[in-house]
């Protein structure tokens, strides 16, 4: 059985200096692949040190809504050299952040926006973060061109922005929280989204999916998150592996 952690951020604090424990503490629990996820041109660059240092770690590389402020050309030319680099192979995490509200919302739409065309005119995917933001970052993705697909990272909705999503070339990625015992609509859908739409990530070192919530994250909790979902959807955990490998795989053209 293979599992792939395909929203992860090896690249943060905790696991500095201790990425290669990580990676075989995953290993040891069926992970055999993971995706470790930018956000800005700091954490961009050492995802891509760690796609470079390791044959299983692959990178996504983006500008989060957070520095949405600060996008410009400048910013942009290095996050096209960036998505250029081998073992690249989405966008990401890029999108809306209404909570958080580091930048206008008019700005983190335009910029959210752009990027999509940077990542279409690349023939890459896009990852997506969005949080309190569903309405707009719906009218966004209706209005871009997918042709290369969209995945929804750490999806929270519930089955009526599912079905509305499930109409673009969106795809589910499910974290920890689909595992908390009071997550009734994300639940609903993951028991409802179709087996070759979902993905499985742990968003590391946060969402801590049980039986370890409240400590911190690593990849290779991501089991738990795929053993969350088969109970909910009653298959065995072997049946969302096998999927949620073969979707990982096909969306982001792995190897
Ligand atoms: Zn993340």
């Amino acid at each position: 059985m293979e599992i792939i952690d395909n929203h992860t951020h090896l690249n943060d604090e905790p696991f500095r200096g201790k990425e290669q424990y990580y990676l075989e503490r995953a290993k040891a629990l069926g992970v055999t692949k993971i995706i470790c996820a930018g956000q800005d041109p700091d954490f961009n660059e050492r995802a891509i040190d760690l796609a470079h240092k390791f044959d299983n770690v692959y990178a996504m590389v983006g500008l989060n809504p957070d520095i949405a402020k600060d996008y410009n050309q400048a910013a942009e030319d290095v996050l096209v050299k960036q998505l250029q680099e081998p073992k690249v192979v989405a966008l990401g995490e890029v999108g809306l952040d209404y909570y958080w509200d580091e930048s206008p919302h008019d700005k983190q739409r335009e910029v959210f926006a752009r990027q999509i065309e940077v990542a279409h005119d690349l023939k890459m995917p896009v990852d997506i973060h969005t949080r309190d933001a569903f309405p707009d970052c719906y009218e966004i993705l209706k209005n871009s061109n997918l042709e290369y697909g969209a995945i929804l990272h750490s999806f929270n909705g519930g089955v009526d922005w599912l079905n509305k999503f499930l109409d673009l070339n969106v795809y589910f990625s499910y974290s920890g929280v689909v595992s908390f015992t009071k997550a009734t609509e994300v639940h609903e859908s993951a028991k409802a989204v179709p087996m070759d739409r979902f993905m499985v990530e742990t968003d590391a070192p946060y969402l801590t999916p049980k039986p370890y919530r409240g400590r911190q994250n690593e990849p290779g909790y991501v089991r738990y998150v795929a053993e969350a979902i088969a109970e909910l959807k009653d298959i065995s955990l072997e049946e969302v592996a096998q999927a949620t490998y073969a979707n990982t795989v096909r969306i982001y053209g792995l190897e």
